[in-house]
């Protein structure tokens, strides 16, 4: 039988959440996540996804990744520090370091268990973390893994960000202190200020760590953002997911070797969860494979990015203050987004909204994610459809 605790708090929180307008209804596709996705039957013109580069429906990783299956199977068995580690995931790892031009790497099952695993094997009590206050909520909860004291300081304010290192050095009452930065910011498409926050950090001994998901295969010639800005050398944590730009699933660390090797026999996701499936790493070297051999699907993400951004603008849209193909229309008041991204969504463009609390109240935006797969006429489309919402609604 249910606990009658539980059932009240699921009922309350239920209730609360769905009169609050505030439940999120998953819609569920019909096939795959590419530029035009199936909903209900009806086709839709897709700018919701991270699939940057239009990787995760490619032939060549779907051909590797049946390879993978043959050779190795389903899954991958156990824990690599139990059953041993495959030679797919070591190839992985190389692969990683190389993309990154640091000395190493090593694999998780996920982006987020990523900084879980990364944060919590090297913070502790006695020491201090400096975080963004628009980190990713997988930031925030590696954080609160550790007992090391969490400072937040203002969004990519570099005079806070150097009054809280300063304070928190001055007051000696940390050993180890860290300054952890999404590389690009998921709501604003805004690129943090790695080449300042690296200067404060090498002037107060910070540890450095940047969550490079929506940075890497788009920034940098496709390493990064910290590539972008020329600091491979300077950067200690180098996060980044293969669920984006890559299009497959998992995560990563890139540094040097001892903090690789460390992770290793420290981090407990990687300890204690089974390996990524064979058959997905396989896949996540096909794709770091075309990476580095060409610049041609960065070059039409961005292509297509500014192209879309420009219709936008051109329909009378504010764009914000994005640098990078993230590409916000802001709308204004809560309600009005929300009917618009609907109004979207019912003339065949699935564009999410979001708005406060997640983005300041007033600025409510759909966000839109135009992707290396879409074509012209598919982009053409889906500003049609932009301009005939915002009319019907006296935008
Ligand atoms: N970090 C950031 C900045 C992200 O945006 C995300 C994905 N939303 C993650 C980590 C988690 O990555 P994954 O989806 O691969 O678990």
């Amino acid at each position: 039988m249910t606990s009658s605790s539980l059932t009240t708090f699921l009922q309350r929180n239920l209730e609360e959440l769905k009169n609050n307008g505030l439940f999120n209804q998953i819609h569920v596709l019909q096939g795959g996540n590419g530029p035009l996705i199936h909903i209900n039957g009806r086709e839709l013109i897709n700018l919701s996804s991270n699939n940057y580069l239009g990787l995760a429906g490619d032939e060549r990783l779907i051909q590797a990744a049946e390879a993978a299956l043959r050779k190795y199977g389903v899954g991958a068995g156990a824990v690599r520090t139990i059953n041993g580690t495959m030679d797919v995931h070591e190839e992985l790892e190389v692969k990683l370091a190389r993309f990154k031009r640091t000395e190493a790497a090593i694999a998780y099952q996920s982006g987020f268990n990523c900084n879980m695993a990364a944060i919590s094997a090297v913070m502790e009590a006695g020491d201090a973390i400096l975080s963004d206050e628009l980190n990713h909520a997988s930031i925030i909860d590696g954080c609160r893994l550790t007992k090391a004291k969490v400072i937040r300081f203002k969004h990519s304010d570099m005079e806070d960000l150097e009054k809280q290192a300063k304070a928190a050095r001055d007051s000696g009452q940390y050993n180890k202190i860290m300054v952890i930065t999404d590389g690009v910011f998921s709501m604003d498409g805004d690129i943090a200020k790695l080449p300042e926050i690296v200067e404060i950090a090498e002037r107060y001994d910070l540890i450095t760590y940047v969550d490079d998901a929506h940075g890497s295969g788009v920034l940098g010639k496709g390493a990064g953002t910290v590539k972008h800005f020329g600091l491979s050398d300077r950067v200690d944590f180098q996060i980044g997911t293969l669920s984006k730009a890559i299009g497959v699933v998992g995560g990563y660390v890139a540094g040097k070797r001892d903090l690789i090797e460390w992770l290793k026999v420290r981090s407990r996701p990687f300890l204690f969860s089974t390996a990524t499936p064979p058959a997905i790493a396989a896949a996540c070297i096909a794709a770091l494979d075309i990476l580095s051999n060409s610049a041609e699907l960065q070059e039409k993400l961005w292509s297509n990015a500014a192209y879309f951004r420009k219709g936008l603008e051109q329909l009378g849209f504010e764009t914000g203050h994005t640098e990078t193909p993230i590409t916000p229309c802001i709308i204004g008041d809560e309600v009005t987004t929300q009917q618009f991204s609907k109004e979207l969504f019912e003339a065949g463009v699935y564009a999410k909204s979001i708005v406060f609390p997640t983005v300041p109240k007033g600025t409510g935006r759909v966000r839109n994610m135009p992707t290396a797969a879409h074509t012209t006429e598919m982009l053409n489309r889906a500003l049609t459809v932009y301009e005939s919402v915002k009319k019907r609604l006296g935008l």
